[in-house]
């Protein structure tokens, strides 16, 4: 049975953003694939220590968790949730591993370059933090790792790890497929990016600091319709999708068609024509506004100890994995 594993870093709440662009695809991923392979939903504590952790780490670390399971994940025994720091064999391989890979290589991250660009000190793991998601991936012989564009030079650098290891000894890990090959299987609409409310022209980011540029999942409706209502548009006049000149207007357009579950060309036809941006911003707040209340419903639904019986379960089933790939690892260095 084929891997397919993902993670989404705990250090912080989410946005809107996040929450449709990742873990909405991913759980309609799983769902459709849990039949047939293996579903491996991991949370990355050790990744999270790599910056600072906005709020409490178990607690973002169970939130995150049961996000998935809000979103509608359908849990079966093929879906695997763990935390990485329970599973040490992540972080014994990545030491070895940093014994495979490159400096040059780690050099030419654009992540590492753009998170330590202009900072007078930097830890050494953001800088090695690509050699320790190898492991998470190499470990469990994935071949499907859901993410976005900023990570396929990590999912290339595992490839290239793995293929160095194997050529001196023998087909110890399963490369992942290629970046380009994941999206095609996966179908996950890779150029889906929600903009930032202020300044449209960026997508939303949880770490911008301006608080009306973004949307959180745990936003009360009059939050969110304050910042909607304040929301960035243009001069322009008309209601419609360009999301080069009007980048403001078809961001919202965009989220009202998600929210909602539908067509974005169905969304666009509704405000042909339309001039009011007042009456799109009301209605998209509403819109948002019902969709983030549902949620968190659901949200109230799950348990913490529902969560903690996932993990617990997932752990024992990840450290047995891990643990023997691990050994095969160790076998070929000798350490073992
Ligand atoms: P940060 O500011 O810390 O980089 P972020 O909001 O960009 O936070 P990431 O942790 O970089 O979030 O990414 C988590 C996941 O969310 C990734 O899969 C990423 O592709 C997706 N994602 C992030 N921002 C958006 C967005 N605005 N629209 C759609 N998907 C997004
Ligand atoms: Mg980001």
């Amino acid at each position: 049975m084929k891997t397919i594993l993902t993670g989404i870093r705990v250090n912080s709440e989410l946005t809107l953003g996040n929450f449709l662009g990742a873990m909405v695809p991913m759980v309609r991923l799983a769902n459709t694939h849990s039949a047939d392979y293996r579903i491996n939903i991991f949370a990355p504590d050790l990744h999270s220590i790599i910056s600072d952790i906005d709020g409490d780490l178990p607690a973002n670390i169970t939130r995150s968790l049961k996000y998935y399971l809000a979103a509608g994940l359908n849990l079966n025994d093929n879906i695997h949730v763990y935390r990485q720091s329970r599973v040490p064999a992540h972080s014994e391989l990545c030491w070895i591993l940093n014994c495979v890979a490159s400096m040059g290589d780690l050099s030419r991250m654009t992540q590492y370059k753009d998170k330590s660009e202009g900072k007078e000190s930097v830890n050494v793991g953001i800088f090695d933090y690509p050699v320790l998601m190898a492991a998470d991936i190499l470990l469990y012989d994935a071949e499907y790792i859901p993410v976005g564009e900023d990570q396929f030079q990590h999912i290339e650098l595992t490839r290239r790890i793995a293929e160095k290891f194997n050529k001196k000894f023998g087909d110890v890990f399963t490369l992942p497929v290629e970046p380009k090959a994941q999206i095609k299987f996966m179908q996950l609409n890779d150029g889906l990016r929600i903009r930032d409310l202020q300044n449209p022209e960026k997508k939303m980011s949880k770490s911008t600091a301006s608080e009306n540029s973004k949307i959180m999942l745990s936003d009360t409706p009059d939050q969110i319709k304050k910042k909607i209502m304040s929301a960035t548009t243009d001069s322009v006049g008309k209601i419609q999708y360009d999301m080069f000149n009007q980048p403001g207007i078809s961001n919202l357009l965009q989220i009202d068609a998600l929210v909602n579950d539908i067509p974005l060309q169905d969304v666009i036809s509704t405000w042909a024509g339309e001039t009011h941006y007042g009456d799109l911003k009301q209605k998209v707040a509403a819109d948002v506004a019902t969709f983030i209340d549902n949620f968190q419903r659901k949200l109230a639904t799950i348990s913490d100890d529902e969560i903690l019986t996932l993990l617990e379960a997932g752990e024992a089933y990840a450290n047995e994995i891990a643990n023997n790939k691990l050994h095969e690892v160790q076998k070929a260095f000798h350490l073992r």
